[in-house]
């Protein structure tokens, strides 16, 4: 029987660089992940494209698809939609191919419901000092915005110890090495000949 591709779940508090770590995962060329392309209905940021850093929406569309059961979870974050398709996830593992989610927590928490044999990785900042630094570095938020994610990774870095393992985000590549390195100790885990 052919094997089912794992789900990997990477989660952790806006700003702690999720997706910088993803993007270095997937511009590795021996990368075996399939990247799951989100739905959201807030606004592409400069230079973001549809259909490649997500799939942007109207609410009204995004509400649609809620009600038509298309999303494996869906989160409201900080006044937004954001959703993992689920066709595309269930499609990609039945082919035995691993899919990767970038994802933030409360997506996280339903994803373990419904997926329980996949691998949760949380991307812990390494203080709260730092992750604040980040978020406003990154220059795209407005003091509102930034006071909103703050109190969000507030309650999210509680959320740690659901997850299987914790890598704090000290440095891009170690992060990066490191989950590469727990995607395949879990391979050699679940292989049975
Ligand atoms: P941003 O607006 O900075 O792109 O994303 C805000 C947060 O939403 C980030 O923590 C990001 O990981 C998360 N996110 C992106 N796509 C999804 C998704 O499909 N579902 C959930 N629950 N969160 C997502």
């Amino acid at each position: 029987m052919k094997r089912k591709g794992l789900l990997i779940v990477l989660s952790g508090p806006s700003g702690v660089g999720k997706g910088t770590v993803r993007k270095e995962i997937f511009s590795q060329k021996n990368t075996a992940f399939e990247y799951s392309i989100s739905m959201t209905t807030r606004s592409p940021r400069e230079g973001e494209v549809d259909g490649v850093d997500y799939f942007f929406k109207s609410k009204e569309d995004f509400e649609e698809l809620i009600k038509q059961d298309q999303f494996i979870e869906y989160a409201e974050y900080v006044g937004n939609y954001y959703g993992t398709p689920l066709q595309y996830v269930k499609d990609t593992l039945e082919e035995g191919k691993d899919v990767f989610l970038e994802i933030e927590v409360q997506g996280a928490r339903q994803v373990r419901d419904k997926f329980p044999e996949g691998l949760f990785i949380f991307l812990a900042p390494p203080n709260l000092t730092e992750l604040q630094s980040r978020i406003v570095g990154r220059g795209t938020e407005t003091d509102d915005s930034v006071r909103n994610r703050m109190n969000e990774a507030r309650k999210e870095l509680a959320m740690m110890n659901l997850y299987d393992y914790v890598v704090v985000n000290d440095q891009i590549d170690l992060a990066v090495d490191k989950i590469n390195a727990i995607v395949k100790a879990e391979h050699c885990r679940r292989t049975r000949v």
